[in-house]
C-alpha cells in the first residue's frame, strides 16, 4: 500500500513540472519545482517541519508547546498545520501589510495571531524581533514552554533544503540540472539547494532572482548590501546575510522588475494553467535569465513557491494592479451577456 502515516510525509517529493513557453522561448527545460502541491500551499512546509523536528531534537520544544514566529505568513501556515499535526500551539507574528487571504489562513489553521506594522528590521517593531520577545516571554509562562522558530537564522531551515529540495532535484533530472534560480526571503530554499547540488556537481550555476527592495542583488554584484525601488510581492526580499544565506555558493544574480514577474505569473495561468503567486514570477523570470546566460540545450530549475488563490486580492486584483501601475490580464475582467 502506497499510504502517507499523516501530514507530515506528505510534505515534500514535489513534482518538476515543464514550463511550455518558458522553455520554447529559450530552447532550454525549464522546470518548476512544484511547492505550491505541499499541504500547506508553499515550499515552507518543508523549512516548517524541519524546525519543529530540531527544537524537538534539542529537547527545547517539548508536548503541548508553543512554536512562536514572525513570518510574511507561508512559514507561518506550514508551522501551524505542522504543529497541529504533532501536538503544538502556534502563535504568528505577521506584518499587516501581508494578504488577507495569508491572515484568513493562518487564523482557520488555529495560529494566534499578531499583525503588526511592516517597519524595517533596524526597527525594535519589526516582526521578527517582536516575534523573538514574545517567544521569551511565553517561555516562562506557558505551561509546557515556548520557543522562537527564527526562520532567518536557524539553519534547521537550510538544512531541509540541503537533505530533501535539492536531493530531489538531482534524482528528478536524473543529474542533468545545469542550473538553480531561486529569490530569497529567508535564504533557506537557496543556500540549502544549492549547497546539495554543487556537492553532486560543482559546475552547476546558482542564481538568485531578487526583486526590486531588496538589497541582495547589489550584494552579490558587487559587494555592497543595498536596496532600491520596491515590489509588491510577499516573502521575499532580503536585506542581511541571514544565517542561512552565510557561505551560499551563489554564482550569479538578477533583478527583476514586478512588472516582468507578474506577466510571467499571469501567462503560467491562462496558458499553462499553473496559478502562482508572485515570487514564483520572480524566479520563473530568473530562470529565463539564467537560461539566455547559459544557451540552448541546458536544463534548469526553480521554484514554484506557494499557490495564487493566497494573492487574489492583490496580486488577481485588477484595482490593486492598477493603482500600482501594473497589467491587469483580460481575463480577469471578461464577462458574457446571457442570451434572451
Ligand atoms: N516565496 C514565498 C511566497 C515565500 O513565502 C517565501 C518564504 N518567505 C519564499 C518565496 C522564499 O523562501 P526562503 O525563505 O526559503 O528564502
Amino acid at each position: 500500500m502506497n499510504i502517507k502515516n499523516g501530514l507530515v510525509e506528505a510534505i515534500g517529493n514535489t513534482p518538476l513540472i515543464k514550463l511550455q513557453r518558458a522553455s520554447e522561448m529559450t530552447g532550454c527545460t525549464i522546470l518548476g519545482k512544484a511547492e505550491f502541491l505541499n499541504p500547506g500551499q508553499s515550499v515552507k512546509d518543508r523549512a516548517a517541519l524541519y524546525i519543529i523536528q530540531d527544537a524537538v531534537a534539542r529537547g527545547t520544544l517539548r508536548p503541548g508547546g508553543v512554536v512562536v514566529e514572525g513570518t510574511a505568513g507561508n512559514t507561518g501556515i506550514g508551522l501551524a498545520l505542522v504543529g497541529n499535526a504533532l501536538g503544538f500551539r502556534s502563535v504568528i507574528v505577521i506584518p499587516e501589510t501581508q494578504s488577507q487571504e495569508k491572515k484568513d489562513m493562518l487564523r482557520l489553521a488555529g495560529a494566534t495571531l499578531v499583525e503588526v506594522p511592516a517597519v524595517a528590521y533596524a526597527n525594535p517593531n519589526n516582526y521578527v524581533k517582536v516575534s523573538g520577545r514574545l517567544a521569551e516571554a511565553l517561555a516562562k509562562t506557558e505551561p509546557n514552554g515556548a520557543i522562537w522558530a527564527n526562520q532567518f537564522d536557524n539553519v534547521a531551515n537550510r538544512q531541509a533544503h540541503v537533505e530533501t529540495t535539492g536531493p530531489e532535484i538531482w534524482d528528478q533530472t536524473e543529474g542533468e540540472v545545469a542550473g538553480f534560480v531561486a529569490a530569497v526571503g529567508t535564504g533557506g530554499t537557496l543556500a540549502g539547494t544549492a549547497m546539495a547540488l554543487k556537492e553532486r556537481n560543482a559546475h552547476i550555476k546558482i542564481a538568485l532572482a531578487d526583486p526590486f527592495g531588496a538589497a541582495l542583488y547589489s550584494y552579490y554584484t558587487t559587494g555592497e548590501l543595498k536596496s532600491e525601488g520596491s515590489s509588491i510581492t510577499e516573502g521575499i526580499g532580503q536585506g542581511r546575510i541571514t544565517e542561512n544565506l552565510k557561505d551560499a555558493p551563489i554564482d550569479l544574480a538578477y533583478r527583476i522588475p514586478d512588472s516582468e514577474a507578474v506577466q510571467i505569473v499571469f501567462d503560467l495561468l491562462e496558458h499553462e494553467g499553473l496559478c502562482l503567486g508572485g515570487s514564483s514570477g520572480i524566479n520563473v523570470a530568473g530562470a529565463i535569465h539564467l537560461a539566455k546566460e547559459l544557451g540552448p540545450g541546458h536544463t534548469i530549475v526553480t521554484v514554484l513557491c506557494d499557490y495564487g488563490t493566497r494573492y487574489q486580492s492583490k496580486l488577481f486584483n485588477p484595482t490593486f494592479l492598477r493603482e500600482k501601475g501594473l497589467p491587469v490580464p483580460g481575463w480577469l475582467e471578461r464577462k458574457i451577456e446571457l442570451p434572451n
